[in-house]
């Protein structure tokens, strides 16, 4: 695993790729079901205005363009020739299946694009996109990201989720059968749940072994419903001591090949309110490891 106890997203498309390879996010010009009053006009709970992709391009500039702000964002940290087309805010399948093709095509077209990353809602997966992405699957290195947060219906209630666990369920069959990648997002630290909770989520996901997981902290960030929430209604914020530990734990009952893309959360930190000690990734990523090696533990220890 180059290092580390558990299995990276870095890592793993390191041993695809054979060099670094990057995401590029995208905006892609998309709204939401949660949002365009479909389901509803105000959406998850923590959703920002920007459709939960604070660091995405600007729908406002053609994808190339995007791609060429991203790249030169990255290269004053990282050297990459390879990138993952990354469609990341809002809902990336809702819309005609014409559209859907054109605008994933053409982010396939630019230079140094390998792959494709496609950020949705599993009730956003009609037969003809299912199609679509199949198609895809067949020539691109694809997967597919659902925010799943919880399974706990008390969970997808309190965060306006605006679907239940079946229809997750039915999407990531779908998306299986059709050999597409699924990675599966997770909210550690609601209020609603106990630390049990979120780890009934954590063996589900295992369970239904998709190939990936990002386990991000729920953080309260100026601008959302949350916010609002958290102001009229303060709850208990996660310690950084609790959120490693659960991390840990969460970490030993995946699966060993489980690709971990994410084990923090990322948001603006001027607009960051709660849990304070998030605002610094670097440390949270060095106080898993070493968690990780003081209980000489790994991802996949507990897994049956
Ligand atoms: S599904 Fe995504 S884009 Fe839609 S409201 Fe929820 S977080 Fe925002």
């Amino acid at each position: 695993m180059n290092g580390k106890r558990y299995n990276t997203l870095n890592n793993e498309l390191k041993t695809i790729f054979k060099e670094k390879v990057m995401k590029l996010s995208f905006d892609g010009g998309f709204t939401c079901p949660n949002r365009d009053g479909t389901l509803g006009r105000r959406g998850c709970i923590f959703c920002s205005e920007e459709g939960s992709g604070e660091f995405a391009g600007s729908r406002f500039v053609p994808l190339k363009e995007q791609a060429e702000q991203q790249k030169k964002l990255l290269s004053s940290k990282w050297k990459a020739r390879k990138y993952i087309a990354y469609f990341q805010n809002f809902t990336n399948t809702y819309g005609q299946v014409e559209r859907l093709e054109k605008i994933y095509n053409e982010a396939l077209e630019l230079e140094g694009i390998v792959g494709l990353a496609i950020a949705t809602r599993p009730d956003c997966l009609d037969e003809k996109i299912l199609d679509l992405l199949d198609d895809l699957n067949r020539k691109t290195f694809l997967w597919i990201e659902l925010g799943l947060q919880s399974i706990h219906e008390k969970s997808a209630k309190f965060i306006r989720r605006g679907y239940p666990l079946s229809t997750y369920e039915k999407a990531i069959n779908e998306l299986k059968k059709r050999n597409i990648r699924v990675v599966t997002h997770l909210i550690i630290g609601l209020p609603t749940e106990s630390k049990e909770d979120i780890l009934e989520s954590v063996k589900y996901v295992a369970q239904t072994n998709t190939w990936g997981i990002k386990l991000h902290s729920l953080y309260i960030q100026e601008g959302t419903d949350l916010y609002n929430y958290f102001i009229n209604n303060p709850f208990k914020i996660l310690d950084k001591d609790d959120y490693i530990d659960i991390i840990v734990n969460a970490l030993e009952i995946l699966p060993r090949d489980m690709v971990v893309h994410r084990v923090t959360g990322d948001c603006k930190k001027e607009l960051l309110v709660e849990p304070k000690w998030s605002a610094d990734k670097l440390s949270v990523l060095t106080s898993i490891d070493k968690e990780l090696k003081e209980r000489n533990t790994f991802q996949g220890a507990k897994n049956i």
